[in-house]
């Protein structure tokens, strides 16, 4: 019985649980197919004020060192697994990796790859590092169409692409789905004006701004003197297919409010919400201490447009009723979290789908509904780091005693 685990995803989730798995002598091979690890945390700022908000973004670094110097574990990037057999109580998995890259040390920064790449987001700079990285899941070239505009234009020769890939069989006794959730698509909402109307941008994207730097340094321009926060884009919302509540956005928009109140004490800041959600304990004296520094206005807007200076529009109904209109410099919509990848589970034999379209069953638990395949993290439905920590640990003490029982054949 081989006594190791596949993970695929190396965000938060894969991580800590190759972390906890090596803990109890389980080595475990890390698929990730994005060409670093980290997920989506690694874009998060610290939203430290005078002192830690617990916003959790911190223990990615503890569990990408501790995972990258555990022996006993592997990490692939840039890799996906194309195949998974089972015989018996083997998996067999087929993993092709791709190892196009941006050499750091030739490249000037020249931004010329960037402008004739014809693919959005095949060419990647991080929020944690200045670098420039190919994502093989979108590059034209790593999928088999003749596309070298990268690789041409590059006056330093730092583009090298490996046109054929890496293959790698691994034969594991469990796997571990750990492939995370993608933010709900906000262009879904045309009334919300994203990509429309100027000035208006995701929590995801202000927390990459926050995180590299500054506003002044952010791509449009000067520091804004009002922001205003949409909440539940994409959550609690029936016809948008997402009736569940993505836990995660209120504690995000208000830690990211007070972050800004913190280092810009000047900017206006106001948060449009339906309810605060507070699934966090402690999270209750935060909150108290966000309504002195910000505008909190109980509605759901009903359409962002740009006003006759530029600047996004909030349209939204007071209390009483009437039709309201405020301006702000920048709007943030809180997007939640969606299903990653649907067509993911259909590839593993029985998988579940749960009822917000997330892999496993509709409670906490980490069996994915196949026998030796687990789910861990955000891919079994909206979770905070801490959340997703705790469930990974919950799946390791559970592949373990799986491999356990496989072991003494039972
Ligand atoms: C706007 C926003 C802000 C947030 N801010 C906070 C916060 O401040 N604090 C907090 O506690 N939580 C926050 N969250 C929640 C947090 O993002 C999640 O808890 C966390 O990212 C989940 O980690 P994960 O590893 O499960 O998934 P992910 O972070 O999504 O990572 C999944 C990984 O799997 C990889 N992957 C996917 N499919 C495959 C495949 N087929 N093959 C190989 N690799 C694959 C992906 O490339 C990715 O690296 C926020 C969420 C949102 C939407």
């Amino acid at each position: 019985m081989k006594k190791e685990t596949l993970i695929i995803g190396g965000g938060i989730s894969g991580l800590s649980l190759a972390w906890e798995l090596s803990s109890l002598g389980i080595s475990s091979t890390i698929v990730e197919k994005a060409p670093f690890m980290g997920g989506h945390v690694s874009n998060f700022a610290c939203k430290a004020t005078q002192t830690c908000q617990k916003c959790g973004a911190c223990q990615l670094e503890d569990y990408l060192s501790k995972a990258f110097k555990a022996d006993n574990v592997n990490i692939l990037v840039s890799s996906s697994v194309d195949s998974v057999a089972q015989t018996g109580s083997h998996f067999m998995a087929k993993v092709s990796q791709r190892k196009s890259i941006v050499i750091s040390d030739k490249c000037d920064d020249c931004g010329l790859c960037l402008k004739v790449c014809p693919v959005e987001g095949a060419l990647i700079r991080p929020a944690f590092d200045s670098r420039l990285y190919i994502s093989n899941e979108k590059c034209l070239n790593s999928n088999g169409v003749h596309c070298e505009a990268c690789a041409q234009i590059c006056p330093q020769d730092a583009v090298e692409l490996q046109k054929k890939s890496q293959e790698v069989e691994l034969e594991v006794g469990a796997i571990a789905l750990c492939t995370g959730f993608a933010p709900y698509d906000p262009t879904q909402k045309l009334k919300f004006g994203y990509r429309r109307v100027p000035g208006v941008i995701t929590t995801l994207e202000l927390d990459s701004i926050l995180r590299t730097g500054n506003f002044q340094s952010a791509a449009f321009g000067e520091a804004p003197k009002s922001i205003a926060f949409i909440q539940c884009v994409g959550s609690r919302d029936p016809r948008s297919g997402t009736n569940y509540c993505s836990q995660v956005c209120c504690g995000v928009s208000i830690r990211l409010a007070c972050l800004i109140k913190n280092r810009y004490p000047e900017i206006n800041v106001t948060i449009f919400y339906m309810d605060i959600q507070t699934f966090e304990r402690e999270f209750d004296s935060t909150l108290d201490r966000a309504k002195n520094d910000i505008d909190f206005i109980r509605a759901m807007p009903s359409e962002i447009h740009s006003d006759e200076n530029g600047f996004p529009a909030v349209i939204y109904h007071g209390g009483d009723e009437t039709r309201q209109m405020i301006p702000f410099d920048l709007v943030v919509l809180a997007v939640g979290i969606v299903p990653r990848d649907p067509d993911l589970p259909g590839s593993f034999p029985g998988l579940w789908k749960n009822r917000d379209g997330f892999i496993g069953s509709d409670d906490n638990d980490v069996n994915a509904g196949h026998p030796g395949i687990f789910v861990a993290g955000a891919a079994q439905g909206p979770k905070s780091i801490s959340a997703c920590i705790s469930h990974s640990i919950m799946a390791a003490s559970q592949i373990k005693r799986y491999l356990d029982r496989a072991e003494r054949g039972e």
